[in-house]
């Protein structure tokens, strides 16, 4: 018998699993392991509300958590309730798949004011994430700066800009459909420090935001390039780069606008009184296409500050590390003997949740010819008796059934759900409720 335990819950540790499933069929336990008591990861708290196509994937995690094979074991914190060195005892592989749950820091003066903050933060907290719940954004208005060019900023602009009943369906969570809901903002601004031709947004996400019932994208015409440099571009960048080419057209006002700012990079934020101001400053492309200042400057004013910019995986003690790269030092995966790295931890934060597909069966592979027929570990049982010994309270796919039994009871009329927010609310539902 092979035994595995995989850290992190969301698309890499599920299609890990379902990997290493597929290669060694009733010869291996999976155990995933998660902090929080609830499952699914950036599915669940990362991945905009709105986009409930996305999120229904995780019926297919649903699928291989049922397995035999594998077991979900929830509210279990590496690093507290066990260490990465006892996992690698325990077990004959150790894939970690934390995800990149950190922001990127933004680096300039003012980054860390009241009213700024980063996607991560506030993305969990529409998504009802524990540790964001309580963000509380500044959406007093009149402007919001959304700062970054890829689909996380136009995730952040389109939620700024929905209207309540824009979120029919979706899951946010009502604390935020509440904040939301008559906000005081009429300005979005988005600001890419490059061109139109270097947004990392795709079509799809940057055609949505031009069907929102009070919102309006704006491009200036100036910003634009040659329309026949389009060519050069590939047919995904292009459909995107003809979409920002509408935007540049007038069209009806509405309350509020999106504001596509090219060429501009923020250098400082700084606040009087409850206002912030970012101060930005013009680019130009050099050769390599990289945004240089040329050295003019203006101000936007904002309530909020959303850095969208990227994300680290946070480092886990003991585990090799490289710091440039923000996230774990890996050959292909591999990190050490039985460790290895899956997702966002091996590759940065890049891709769609799909990409992690491909991801996971790569590991499986690696785990397969590194590790044999496996080498008579304890794995789960020696875990059960770790962490009962540490009186930690793991909760398993079952007492998540539950909790998501009580969140569905929950929910407003028409959505999915009201996901609890607090790990003690969690973990009493699954209490509360037959497991
Ligand atoms: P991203 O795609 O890497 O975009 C990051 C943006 O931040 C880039 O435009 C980058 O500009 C800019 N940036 C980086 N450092 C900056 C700085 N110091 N100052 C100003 N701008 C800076 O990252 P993301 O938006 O966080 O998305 C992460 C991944 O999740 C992506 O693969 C994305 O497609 C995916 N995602 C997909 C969906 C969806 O499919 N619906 C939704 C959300 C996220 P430069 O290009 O100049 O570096």
């Amino acid at each position: 018998m092979r035994h595995v335990a995989v850290i992190g819950s969301g698309p890499a540790g599920y299609y890990t699993a379902e990997a290493c499933g597929k290669q060694f069929g009733a010869d291996v336990r999976i155990d995933i392991l998660d902090r929080l008591p609830v499952p699914y990861g950036l599915i669940r708290t990362g991945v905009a509300p709105d986009h409930q196509s996305i999120k229904s994937v995780s019926r297919r995690y649903e699928a291989t958590a049922l397995t035999d094979s594998v077991r979900f074991c929830g509210n279990v914190t590496l690093g507290q309730d066990v260490a990465v060195a006892e996992l690698l005892d325990l077990y004959d592989a150790v894939v970690l798949a934390t995800g990149a749950p950190a922001d990127r820091p933004l680096g300039i003066p003012g980054h860390d004011l009241p009213g700024v903050v980063g996607s991560a933060a506030f993305v969990g907290w529409y998504n009802g994430h524990p540790d964001h719940a309580d963000l509380s954004p500044a959406l007093s208005g009149p402007g919001a700066v959304v700062i970054g060019a890829g689909n996380v900023a136009l995730d952040v602009a389109r939620i700024l800009a929905k209207s309540t009943d824009e979120f029919a369906g979706s899951d946010i969570v009502g604390h935020a459909l509440e904040a939301l809901d008559g906000h005081g903002i009429d300005r979005v601004t988005i600001l890419a420090r490059r061109g139109p031709n270097e947004i990392a947004m795709t079509p799809k996400e940057l055609g949505e935001i031009a069907h929102l019932s009070r919102a309006v994208p704006r491009v200036d015409p100036a910003d634009l390039p040659p329309i026949e440099a389009d060519a050069a571009l590939d047919p995904g960048q292009r459909k995107a780069v003809a979409l920002l080419r509408s935007f540049s057209v007038p069209s009806a006002e509405q309350s509020i606008t999106i504001d596509f700012d090219f060429f501009a990079a923020p250098v400082a934020i700084e606040r009087a009184g409850d206002a912030l101001s970012v101060v930005i400053e013009r680019t130009r492309l050099d050769d390599h296409g990289r945004a240089i200042g040329t050295g003019e400057t203006y101000a936007i004013p904002a309530s909020l500050v959303v850095s969208c910019i990227g994300y680290r995986t946070p480092p886990i003690e003991g585990v090799p590390y490289d710091e440039a790269l923000g996230r774990f030092a890996n050959n292909d995966g591999r990190i050490a003997p039985g460790l290895y790295a899956v997702g966002w931890a091996r590759r940065g934060p890049t891709g769609t949740i799909g990409t992690n597909r491909p991801d996971g069966f790569l590991i499986a592979e690696h785990i397969a010819a590194d590790i044999g027929q496996g080498s008579g570990k304890a794995g789960r049982d020696g875990l059960d008796s770790l962490l009962a010994s540490r009186g930690v309270d793991l909760v398993t796919f079952q007492g998540w059934q539950a909790i998501e039994r009580a969140e569905v009871a929950n929910a407003r009329l028409g959505a999915p759900r009201e996901k609890f927010t607090r790990v003690d609310a969690m973990l009493a539902a699954r209490t509360d409720l037959p497991g």
